[in-house]
């Protein structure tokens, strides 16, 4: 594939008209794999968040969006489905580029995308309530389901049209509108996304997206006291400060945050499948994953032979090149992040953990490409067993009994997800029950359906994502009361 020769321009979306920042001014996305210019956005500031939050206020308390049947808002869903599938390939490329993610899990991302938006769609046909007619004779009572206005979406770098979509289709499905800020590193797949929803008829004001950094843009969204909603997917810290700023206007909060996902591994498991789901856990999308199996906890009497193994295939994933078809490991997104895993890398040797693989720079001509990584001899208490590092780097950390890992799995202060690996249904579900995640995966690990809600428990986040249960999550709930017949007047009462 050839690369962008100068960068490609965007502009936002905001009432329905692609726009400049108010500022006039603008910036690039680069790629993190070729150190080219990719794209071009507006600068937006905090006026310009103003604008679109008045357009979504508009659009939700005036427009048709909210009022109309759910079949309606069912069918503008899956026209950005097909459209979605029917430019798979410019998506894919687009992401490649401003991410550095290998292209084939970059389509496979753009598939699974679509999926997202024909599920939610379904969705549209279901926000139902409930109907009390046990109340007494003269009375009944009805439970609404409303949409809860003006929901703020911000989303980070790491999958950005998969994220977006996680929370954008379920939000109008319900009727909600929408004013999203995708990360300053990736807007681009989420301004194709909008341009393609205007192309299917999205009626102005329903979604806006304003690009530019977190301050000020995330950070207006986040207070604004027109926004009823702030979803938010991104790191625990800023998760925290999105939470501080909310308080304005009480609005409701939901959160994806960080992760340091084990992976537990039983001598009793099948370890060839265990094997290939640990690579696979801790190196895909270069470990910047909120998934990312970063732990691994295997059983002591296996431990040796096993990590031997996951050394040797780790040592042949191919990295290089996210627009090679043959790459399954690509480009650390930027210099910033580059600096936090080597750090990160730094703090396991310093406090004795053995580096069994990697931890090195790997050369390129352009770019920065971090080895697949393994650490040995981890205890519980090392800052790499605890902390996110967001890179390729396994830590291994050893147990004897299933307690003992349920033990170490649950100390930390995230709780995004878990894998457990054991032939013993026993077992499996008791690991299962007493691990504190929201996610676990017993003899797989990562797979993810439109249909299972994903969130996590402690740090790791508020509120779930996907499923029926997204439902919930964008509605409120309104109760009606009615009389039937004459009224029994207050003074007449017993
Ligand atoms: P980040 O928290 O730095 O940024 C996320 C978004 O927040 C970006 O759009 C950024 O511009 C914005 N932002 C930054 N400061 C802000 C502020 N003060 N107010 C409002 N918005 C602000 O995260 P990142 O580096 O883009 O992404 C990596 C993190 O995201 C990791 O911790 C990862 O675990 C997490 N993540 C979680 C999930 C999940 O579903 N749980 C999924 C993907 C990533």
């Amino acid at each position: 594939m050839i690369l962008p020769t100068e960068p490609q321009p965007f502009q936002m979306l905001i009432d329905g008209r692609w726009r400049e920042a108010q500022s006039g001014e603008r910036f690039h996305s680069v790629s993190p794999a070729h150190d080219v210019s990719v794209a071009a956005y507006p600068l937006a500031d905090a006026a310009d968040v103003d604008a679109a939050v008045a357009a979504a206020r508009r659009a939700f308390d005036d427009g048709p969006w909210t009022h109309m049947p759910g079949a309606e808002r069912a069918r503008l869903l899956h026209s950005t489905a097909d459209a979605v599938r029917a430019h798979i390939d410019e998506l894919a490329r687009l992401e490649v580029l401003e991410s550095g993610k290998p292209i084939t899990q970059a389509r496979g991302e753009m598939e699974a995308t679509a999926d997202l938006w024909d599920y939610a769609a379904t969705l549209a046909r279901h926000v139902y309530g409930d109907a009390y007619n046990t109340l007494g004779a003269d009375k009944l009572g009805f439970v609404f389901r409303e949409p809860v206005g003006v929901v703020g979406m911000i989303t980070p770098w790491n999958f950005p049209l998969l994220i977006i979509s996680q929370k954008l289709p379920f939000a109008l499905a319900v009727g909600c509108t929408a004013v999203i800020k995708p990360s300053e590193l990736t807007p681009g797949t989420t301004l194709r996304l909008a341009g393609l929803m205007m192309e299917a008829g999205l009626p102005e004001g329903v979604v806006n997206v304003v690009t530019g950094y977190g301050l000020p843009v995330g950070a207006r969204l986040a207070e604004h006291p027109d926004v009823d909603m702030l979803s938010f997917t991104g790191s625990t810290a800023v998760g925290k400060r999105i939470v501080a700023a909310s308080q304005g206007n009480l609005k409701k909060v939901s959160l994806e945050l960080g992760g340091k996902n084990p992976q537990i591994v039983c001598a009793d498991a099948d370890l060839e499948a265990a094997l290939d789901a640990v690579v696979f856990g801790v190196y895909f999308n270069m470990g910047e994953c909120c998934n990312s199996g970063s732990r691994l906890l295997v059983e002591r009497a296996i431990a040796e032979d096993f990590v031997e193994q996951v050394i040797e295939r780790a040592r042949t994933v191919p990295v290089g090149d996210p627009l090679d078809e043959a790459t399954k490991v690509g480009a650390i997104i930027n210099q910033a992040q580059f600096d936090k895993i080597m750090a990160y890398i730094d703090a396991g040797q310093q406090e004795g953990a053995a580096l069994r693989l990697g931890g090195n720079r790997l050369a390129s001509e352009c770019g920065r490409f971090i080895e697949p990584t393994v650490f040995d001899g981890v205890a519980p208490t090392m800052t790499i067993a605890r902390e996110e590092v967001f890179g390729p780097v396994l830590s291994v950390v050893t147990f004897d009994t299933p307690d003992e890992a349920v033990r170490i799995a649950n100390d930390t202060m995230y709780g995004l997800s878990a894998g457990v690996w054991t032939g013993s249904v026993d077992t499996a579900f008791q690991v299962s029950r007493s691990i504190r995640a929201g996610t676990v995966w017993i003899n797989c690990f990562m797979d993810g359906y439109a249909e299972l809600p994903f969130g996590g428990y402690k740090e790791s986040g508020l509120g779930r994502e996907l499923g029926r249960f997204s439902i919930d999550e964008f509605t409120e709930l309104k109760t009606v009361q009615l009389h039937l017949g004459p009224r029994t007047n207050w003074w007449h009462r017993g």
